[in-house]
């Protein structure tokens, strides 16, 4: 990658800038993260040796609320990448109209190869060396690519511990056991699910005559695949990190999702089987389920999945970024130019931090909610900003991205310039 994640991100903040209700200082500010901090993790491992980790945590910004955002367990964890990633949360949080500004966090390591033990010292190091720096009014966690509750609940534990009282509000994503919200579990997908039902029937699009496939098989890929199958949508191919598996007739994605789970319970913390384990289908790598001829593609795997290199193969007529920053800019302009609809995931993947905010009032409240009540609100949230988003998009004649992005923007910008210019120290 010649261009770093982080400027390739900002591209589209340039791109919206021209369309939002926003000042010159606020914009300044938005350049810029507010706050980043990088920590080295001393973790014993089993066998008494001792490894350093580098942790990192970014603020983005703050300005409508406590930064929220993922911790992320992988070995291309960088400060570029976390910084991208708070960015991108800012303007999510922006977008869904949250009260939160935009974090993320991360360690460079490649957890299957920890054990559950050293897994946990880790995660309780990493919270004990961001310690100062987080907090349930100030920067508030949730799970990420490969971390997930039972990593959640170590974090909110080791921070209660130093604290010295129960504090659920500083991690959201907890196991239900410790102050969850039911429902968390599934909100990406849901989310997603919500956007995609009121996007594609303004398109003439039916579930029955619509093939889907969905690059990455975790916790937002495997749920979007599922609920578009039940859906009645043709969901043709799924991957994982392994590979992809392909059937032109369809998919049955609850048998497959069955054969993960249990693998997935032997091996306790990561699913360490491969969907490419299921028999009857063609398997294909996750390049080839990019450039299928579908109606729907949904990569929902890692960043800058589809770049200049390989958008040309890309035949799908719609995108919905399930992933944070699939699509590299450069990428995202020819596929514009080319007329295919791509729904950015700002707001696409948004449901997961809804969900995570409805945790957090939760925990604040002490007073929990039923199931329902979290896929109504969330429902009802999604719909409604997809509606404002898409609004603006056809008012504007831009693209559903840049308006998403100028949609936040104006959020944004308001609250910016409400807050006086204390923070400039002018004279
Ligand atoms: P996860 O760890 O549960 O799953 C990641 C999946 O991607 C796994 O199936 C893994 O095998 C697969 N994968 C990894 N590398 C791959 C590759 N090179 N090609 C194809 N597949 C690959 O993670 P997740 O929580 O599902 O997150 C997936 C994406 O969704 C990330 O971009 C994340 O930032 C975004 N997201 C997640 C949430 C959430 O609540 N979990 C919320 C918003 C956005």
């Amino acid at each position: 990658m010649s261009e770093s994640l982080f400027s390739d991100a900002s591209q589209r903040l340039e791109q919206a800038l021209k369309y939002a209700t926003i000042s010159e200082d606020a914009i300044e500010r938005l350049k810029y993260p507010k706050a980043s901090l990088s920590v080295a993790i001393p973790v014993r491992m089993d066998d008494g040796s001792l490894r350093i980790f580098q942790g990192y945590r970014v603020r983005y910004d703050d300005t409508r609320g406590p930064g929220k955002g993922g911790v992320r367990y992988h070995p291309n964890v960088s400060m570029d990448e976390v910084q991208s990633l708070a960015f991108w949360m800012t303007f999510k949080c922006a977008a869904l109209n949250l009260p939160f500004g935009g974090a993320k966090g991360g360690i460079t390591l490649n957890p299957k190869l920890l054990s559950k033990f050293e897994l946990e010292r880790l995660s309780r190091g990493y919270i004990d060396a961001i310690a100062d720096f987080i907090g349930p009014d100030t920067d508030i966690l949730a799970p990420d690519v490969y971390t997930n509750p039972m990593i959640m609940g170590w974090m909110m534990d080791q921070y209660s511990i130093i604290q010295r009282k129960m504090t659920p509000g500083v991690v959201t994503g907890k196991p239900v056991a410790m102050g969850g919200s039911l429902g968390r579990d599934t909100a990406t997908a849901m989310g997603a699910f919500y956007v995609i039902q009121a996007l594609l029937p303004k398109f003439d699009r039916l579930p029955g005559k619509t093939t889907v496939a969905v690059q990455g098989f975790g916790n937002a890929g495997s749920v979007i695949a599922e609920l578009l199958f039940h859906a009645g949508y043709k969901v043709v191919a799924v991957s994982d990190s392994q590979g992809a598996i392909y059937a032109p007739k369809g998919l049955d994605i609850p048998s497959i999702l069955h054969f993960k789970n249990m693998v997935k319970g032997v091996q306790a913390v990561y699913c360490d089987g491969t969907v490419c384990n299921v028999v009857e289908h063609q398997v294909l790598t996750n390049a080839e389920l990019l450039a299928l001829d579908v109606d729907v593609l949904i990569p929902a795997a890692l960043e800058n999945q589809i770049t200049q290199d390989n958008v040309a193969d890309v035949k799908a007529r719609f995108i919905f970024e399930v992933a944070n920053g699939p699509i590299a800019s450069g990428a995202d302009r020819i596929l514009e130019q080319r007329g295919v609809h791509v729904f950015p995931d700002i707001l696409v993947n948004a449901g997961g931090v809804t969900v995570s905010y409805f945790e957090w009032v939760q925990n604040r409240s002490g007073l929990y909610w039923t199931l329902e009540e979290v896929n109504r609100n969330l429902q009802q949230r999604m719909v409604q900003e997809t509606e404002r988003i898409w609004t603006i998009a056809q008012d504007l004649s831009i693209s559903l991205r840049t308006a998403a992005y100028v949609h936040a923007l104006n959020r944004l910008g308001e609250a910016l310039d409400a807050k006086g210019t204390r923070d400039y120290y002018m004279k």
